[in-house]
């Protein structure tokens, strides 16, 4: 059975403002008390994964460990088809050290010039790491280093097509090119809650909150 969420605090390993925001949204009904990672003066962990839920599972782990704290890591990204699937798990280096999604989403229009599919989806994978609980004295032998923190991992996903030019300034990221399946505004348009209720966040959220944090 997956471990239940029970502890006060949660560290969110992410030094993206925009996320921890939308994470703190979406767990402001659970009383917990989140805390970003920056507080601590962590570093961001060189993400070296090749997908999204392991990109994940390493951010957590490297801020449980440091912190011994549980840690929530959010990977995420937008997976574009004629692009076959770039910028993926690239898409905040697709901004560069400047996070200029400007450029990021003019380089996004000038890859897909001539393609006919402007089909895309984001995709979120969620890592909730529990830090390695101290061995009491007298008890089994300390943890080797080799011991991995318990973690669970959720995906979620969002489909939609990419317009541009980009349109409206809410949300961050690619969010101005991203029109969102059975809607005609773009995610930059959407009222913060509108996007909190369908995104791939979202969505990864409510298979965490149901396993997790949700009535047993
Ligand atoms: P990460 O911090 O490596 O997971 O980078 C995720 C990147 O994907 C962000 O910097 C954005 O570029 C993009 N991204 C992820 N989620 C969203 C979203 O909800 N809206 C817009 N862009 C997103």
């Amino acid at each position: 059975m997956t471990r239940r969420f029970t502890e006060k605090r949660l560290v969110i390993a992410s030094h993206n403002p925009g996320k921890v925001r939308e994470i703190a949204d979406l767990l402001s009904p659970f009383g917990v008390d989140v805390v970003p990672a920056a507080e601590f003066g962590l570093a961001e962990p060189e993400e070296t994964g090749t997908t999204f839920a392991e990109n994940a599972i390493l951010k957590a782990h490297a801020a449980t460990l440091a912190c011994g704290l549980p840690a929530l890591a959010d990977d995420s990204g937008l997976a574009v088809d004629a692009l076959d699937g770039r910028p993926g798990i690239h898409s905040a280096r697709w901004a560069g050290e400047e996070r200029d999604f400007a450029a990021a989403m003019a380089r996004l229009e000038q890859e897909m010039e001539g393609a006919s599919d402007r089909g895309a989806r984001f995709v979120c994978a969620l890592a909730l790491a529990w830090p390695i609980k101290e061995e009491e004295e007298g008890a089994a032998p300390k943890a080797s280093p080799e011991t991995v923190p318990e973690t669970v991992v959720f995906e979620g996903t969002v489909e939609g097509a990419l317009v541009f030019p980009p349109r409206g300034d809410k949300g961050f990221g690619y969010d101005p090119v991203f029109v969102p399946e059975g809607y005609d505004v773009t995610f930059g348009e959407m009222a913060g809650h509108k996007k909190h209720a369908i995104s791939h966040r979202a969505n990864a959220f409510a298979g965490l909150v149901a396993e997790c944090f949700g009535e047993a």
